[in-house]
């Protein structure tokens, strides 16, 4: 890693934020030939990789396996058998740490490669094309440039009746457990409480969750979640749908919720857990570093921006959480090497026709496109066809057939606007679902493409053929 030693730094490029949006950017730049500097305060790779996706990921798989093995311990349809499985929780830390540690390792040894020059510490703002950065143990480096990048991602919300200490803790502190809770309450049901609630209750706690709406992952349509909410309670996770949170009990070994669905002032009840994890949603991280001075124009807590990822201040750029939802790894790498393009003189817009989102519950569900709310809403007449994987044979020797494959096309044209799907390893569906709507595919080339047997995939042809009206194994 090259290290800025000199006090003061001119440079092109400077990024501030080494998630996954500052350190793609900062790749792309220097692949374009554009001097850069990425100022990094805490650890490479960001939210993503150090404390999000890849440690949530990790855990959901070790507690999938564990789930697994525990499975075996009873009566299993496959007849294997299994003495009654235990967990060693430091072990599965290391596990998971060693893979965070490859992956950060792997950032910085490619910007590295590709000549980025990298300076751990805090970002100051001074001016437009100033910061300065507080180094640890050193000078405060002062780095001026032609173009900053503002990658600075997105924190924990907090709840203020609820804030973090104690017992209450957010999906950082879930990810690194020392062991795991008896009970542990999960407020929100948004993909990143139940991904992690849905652990957890695999790796042995009780789970309960509360959600102030009155269905799980309510930023999606009920058909597609209603596969989710029953495998949650199949899996003995208890939902408390329509509760809002009060604050702490006064023991602080829990807290106070209100049910919505009681008489006009709702009827207040306690629980208890002895961890409570708040995943109520991730706030652009805006404050703190003097960034409010460039009075650039927001968008409510994240900076505004176009098509092209400009802000409101000529040659100052922003990019991924910061800038506002969707909140997605994916979202921040792709505009991260849009505006590395631009800077050298590409002509690039932001305008994805696919912007996937996935959540890894079990059964996972993907996101793609226009739902059919959306479609309607958009005044788009549709054709909406579901085919279940309860008719598809590679479910069902995967001992998983909920769920199902949806498709959204234009009656007058036939064209895709939007796919869905909800079950086991969709996830890796999402590939085609993107291709298929960048690429501005019809039901019919779908359709008329053959897909391996026996594959999840069949289902995503299957549900074109019967928007078609003619699926065949329905
Ligand atoms: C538990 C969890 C699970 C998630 N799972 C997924 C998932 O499965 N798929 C998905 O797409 N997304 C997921 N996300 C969201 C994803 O992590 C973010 O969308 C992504 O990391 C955003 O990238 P970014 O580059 O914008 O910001 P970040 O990754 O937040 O990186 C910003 C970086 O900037 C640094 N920084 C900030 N201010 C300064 C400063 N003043 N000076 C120096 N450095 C600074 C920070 O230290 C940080 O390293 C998850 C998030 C969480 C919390």
């Amino acid at each position: 890693m090259s290290a800025v030693q000199n006090a003061s730094v001119q440079t092109r490029l400077l990024i501030v934020g080494g998630g996954p949006g500052g350190y793609v950017a900062a790749i792309r730049a220097a692949q374009l030939g554009i001097q850069t500097v990425l100022v990094e305060g805490a650890a490479l790779g960001g939210t993503c990789l150090n404390i999000g996706c890849i440690p949530s990921k990790a855990l959901i798989h070790a507690a999938e396996e564990f789930d697994h093995a525990q499975h075996y311990a009873g009566s299993s349809p496959l007849g294997i058998k299994v003495q009654s499985p235990s967990l060693d929780v430091a072990t599965l830390m290391t596990w998971k740490d060693g893979i965070v540690g490859r992956l950060t390792g792997g950032v910085g040894t490619l910007l590295k490669k590709h000549g980025v020059q990298v300076v751990r510490g805090w970002a100051r703002i001074v001016d437009g094309k100033t910061v300065s950065v507080e180094v640890e143990g050193g000078e405060p480096v002062r780095i001026q440039c032609e173009h900053l990048l503002i990658a600075s991602g997105s924190t924990t919300a907090e709840l203020p009746m609820l804030p973090y200490g104690g017992r209450v803790i957010s999906s950082t502190e879930a990810l690194a457990p020392t062991e795991i809770p008896k009970r542990l309450i999960v407020v929100g049901g948004g993909y990143i409480g139940l991904e992690l609630g849905t652990a957890y209750r695999k790796l042995g706690a009780e789970v309960v969750v509360v959600e102030a709406l009155d269905r799980v992952l309510p930023a999606y349509d009920a058909e597609l979640t209603k596969p989710v909410d029953a495998a949650l309670r199949k899996l003995g996770v208890e939902l408390l749908l329509g509760h809002s949170v009060l604050g702490p009990t006064a023991d602080g070994e829990g807290i106070r919720v209100r049910s919505a669905a009681e008489n006009e002032d709702g009827r207040e009840s306690e629980i208890r857990g002895d961890r409570i994890l708040v995943a109520v949603g991730r706030r652009p991280r805006t404050e703190g570093w003097n960034l409010e001075s460039l009075r650039l124009d927001m968008n409510g807590r994240a900076i505004r921006i176009d098509d092209q990822c400009r802000t409101s201040m000529r040659n100052v750029w922003a990019i991924g959480d910061v800038a506002g939802e969707p909140m997605l790894a994916h979202r921040a790498m792709a505009q991260g090497e849009m505006v590395a393009e631009l800077i050298a003189g590409k002509e690039r817009r932001f305008i994805p026709a696919a912007m996937p989102a996935v959540c890894f519950t079990d059964p996972e569900v993907v996101v793609v496109g226009l739902t059919p709310p959306l479609a309607r809403q958009a005044g788009l007449d549709c054709i909406v066809a579901l085919f279940p994987f309860a008719a598809n044979g590679r479910a069902m020797t995967l001992e998983s057939s909920d769920g199902f494959v949806r498709v959204v096309a234009r009656r007058d044209n036939h064209l895709i606007v939007g796919w869905q799907a909800v079950g086991r390893a969709v996830s890796e569906l999402s590939t085609a679902f993107s291709q298929s709507l960048e690429m501005g595919a019809r039901l019919e080339d779908v359709a008329g493409t053959i897909h391996a047997h026996p594959t999840l995939g069949e289902a995503v042809q299957e549900a074109a053929l019967r928007a078609l009206g003619h699926a065949l194994h329905i």
